[in-house]
């Protein structure tokens, strides 16, 4: 199906519209309509090629939208679902095998590969384009900056129905990051004194985390801006 992304071509350059080609899911494959994207800073972090991942590329990876169409092989997701977008995992190896899909042995490859594990790629040129270097997406499992989306059936969660999905879409990145550390791994119990480095949307997720878990007090860190709340 033709959609329209926004491609990073060159080290730093522009997001730049295009219109691509974007194949059919495969078995375990999810279609999404994308309604609302947030912008993270690995996005910028990558289009900089701070990591080396290929370009021409279709960044975007805190994507949140509508199922158009699922793969033979899925299970529990259907055209018409509101999802939200988060990272991807093998599903296969030990730690996805036992619940720990954040810490996948896979995750650079099918986050930063640029393409689906097995090296191939759903995004290509429209016939006649003339470009000569093939465009790359799956860029965590979704390249969500465009019309349409394949993400797989590992990063897509079903959202209900009566949630805006443009305030849902950061969930699939930053606001976990920030609320996971949080309540995930540093486990903070209620009457901790809580440290926050750095008030972006990681950060504010972080915070809001640090109040539901009872923290008694969360200091901030910003720009040598310090401040404390009780
Ligand atoms: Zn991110
Ligand atoms: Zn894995």
């Amino acid at each position: 199906m033709r959609v329209r992304a926004a491609v990073i071509e060159e080290k730093a350059g522009p997001f730049v519209f295009r219109d691509l080609h974007l194949d059919d899911p495969r078995a375990t494959e999810v279609l999404v309509k994308i309604h609302s994207v947030g912008i993270c800073q690995t996005d910028i972090h990558v289009r900089n090629q701070d990591y080396p991942v290929p370009l021409p590329l279709v960044l975007g990876h805190e994507g949140a939208g509508i199922v158009e169409k699922v793969g033979a092989g899925v299970k529990g997701i259907e055209a018409g679902d509101p999802v939200v977008l988060s990272f991807p995992s093998c599903q296969e190896c030990s730690y996805c095998r036992t619940g720990r899909n954040a810490y996948c042995e896979h995750a650079f490859e099918i986050c930063f590969g640029g393409s689906r594990l097995d090296g191939s790629n759903a995004l290509h040129w429209p016939d006649g384009a003339g470009q000569n270097k093939a465009i790359h997406g799956h860029f965590f499992g979704q390249s969500s900056f465009a019309t349409y989306a394949l993400a797989d059936q590992s990063n897509v969660v079903k959202v209900p129905s009566d949630l805006p999905l443009e305030l849902l879409a950061p969930l699939g990145c930053g606001f976990q990051t920030g609320a996971g550390a949080i309540l995930n791994a540093l486990q903070v119990a209620p009457g901790s004194h809580t440290a926050i480095f750095g008030v972006g949307a990681v950060g504010l997720s972080a915070i809001m985390a640090a109040r539901i878990a009872g923290a008694a007090s969360i200091s901030l860190s910003r720009l040598g801006l310090s401040r404390e709340h009780p």
